[in-house]
């Protein structure tokens, strides 16, 4: 992978952090103005490791095709089945479009390489300091530029410096282990029965191994789970998942909330840096493609425009836009989620209807919404828990 010289300090727009929501940012922002200097920096050569389920919607190839990028995944088995389940009810069905399992050392370091491609200069380097003066950022004293985008994850050093509070928070943790032939083709979803919303999951890369873990809500005043802790959580909900497992690797998810505003200025932050995990799911990919590709957009506008300060506005008006009411829909979805009934509810419903199958996915993984089918089907399936019921499938 091509990079530049740390020399080279003045730039149109830094990307701090060249994860998807960084390499989405760069995109973008080249896409609007492929004549923009662009700095693309991370503290990690790539490719490098990072702690995911590594499940990959296919909206966010959708999403990539807009700036350009596409063919990305040609060489990937996409899955298309998913399961869900909870303490015996299973909800099995294809999604209405498959999607993939890509390990991040891959699909990070194929983000990365597209960026390069469209014109960033990858820069190797650890951003610890962000100071905003009257015409430019500069960061670490020497880096200067127009505009910032912090795309640097769940701790985010750009988001510290800019003040910003940290919002809830989960903690997962994944390994690759081989798959049992019963979870084969398939995305697996086994949910917990407390500290919700919780789950367990088992995703088949499609090459004999699939990445394994189990992720839970962290609420204030409890100790956060040890490694121990969560590795037997995993064991509980999907029994010899954990078999044979290596690479354990454990991250905090910082999960979305319905008042999610971004900052104005000439500071854009996108993807986990900007706090945006589903919380329902711990989904992160999609938005941090779909907020880096905004917050690129934006920047690139606003420094075409010589009104870099004005870049917040231009995402702040974007963002509304493609997801504030899906984040007050699934804050609201992850506040129902905690309920035991509902859980078995929405799988129940599910199972019984392939639509509200379907939403409940789009919602989980992309820009979905809690949609009438989704409300109809809920709600049946609650009024109808008070009858005796037993494991459930979609009918063969
Ligand atoms: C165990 C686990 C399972 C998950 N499963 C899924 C899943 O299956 N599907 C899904 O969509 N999401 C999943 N997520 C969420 C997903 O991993 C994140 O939402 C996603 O990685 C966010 O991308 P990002 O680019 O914002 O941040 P990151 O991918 O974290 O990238 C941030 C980049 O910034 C760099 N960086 C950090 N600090 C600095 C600094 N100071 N200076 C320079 N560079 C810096 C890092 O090296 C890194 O390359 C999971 C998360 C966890 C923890």
């Amino acid at each position: 992978m091509r990079r530049a010289s740390t020399r080279s300090t003045h730039w149109d727009l830094v990307v701090v952090g060249a994860g998807p929501a960084g390499a989405a940012a760069a995109l973008g922002a080249l896409h609007t103005d492929p004549g923009l200097r662009v700095a693309l920096v991370d503290r990690a050569d790539f490719p490098r490791d990072k702690a995911c389920g590594d499940a990959v919607a296919p909206h966010v190839l959708d999403l990539l095709a807009q700036v350009g990028v596409t063919g990305l995944l040609d060489d990937r088995v996409p899955v298309g089945r998913l399961r869900l389940g909870r303490g015996g009810l299973t909800a099995e069905r294809p999604m209405a479009r498959p999607a993939w399992v890509v390990p991040r050392r891959i699909l990070d370091a194929r983000l990365a390489d597209a960026a390069v491609a469209a014109g960033a200069h990858l820069l190797r380097h650890r951003v610890r300091d962000l100071r905003q003066h009257t015409e430019a950022v500069v960061l670490d004293g020497r880096i200067r530029a127009a505009a910032v985008v912090g795309a640097d994850g769940a701790h985010s050093a750009v988001r510290r410096a800019l003040g910003l509070p940290g919002g809830p928070v989960a903690l997962a943790l994944r390994g690759y282990a081989p798959v049992p032939p019963g979870r084969r083709g398939a995305q697996v979803i086994e949910f917990g029965t407390r500290h919700q919303p919780s789950y367990a999951w088992s995703f088949d890369r499609g090459d004999g191994l699939a990445n394994v873990g189990y992720g839970e809500t962290l609420h204030p005043g409890r100790t956060a789970p040890a490694r121990a802790r969560l590795l037997e959580r995993l064991d509980a909900l999907l029994p010899g998942a954990a078999e044979g497992g290596r690479q354990w690797v454990g991250h905090h998810l910082p999960l979305s909330t319905a008042r999610w505003r971004p900052p104005a200025g000439r500071v854009l932050l996108a993807g986990d840096a900007a706090g945006l995990v589903n919380p329902l799911t711990g989904e992160g990919i999609y938005y941090a493609v779909a907020t880096g590709i905004a917050a690129g957009r934006a920047a690139a506008a606003a420094c075409r425009d010589r009104r870099p300060e004005r870049a917040g506005e231009r995402y702040a008006r974007a963002t509304r836009r493609i997801l504030l009411p899906h984040l007050r829909h699934t804050a609201l979805a992850a506040r129902l989620a905690r309920g035991r009934r509902t859980v078995e509810a929405a799988l129940r419903a599910s199972a019984a209807d392939q639509r509200v199958f379907d939403d409940l996915v789009e919602l989980g993984l992309a820009r979905g919404r809690l949609t009438p089918a989704l409300a109809f089907g809920l709600g049946r399936a609650l009024a109808a828990s008070a009858r005796p019921t037993g494991p459930i499938r979609e009918p063969a």
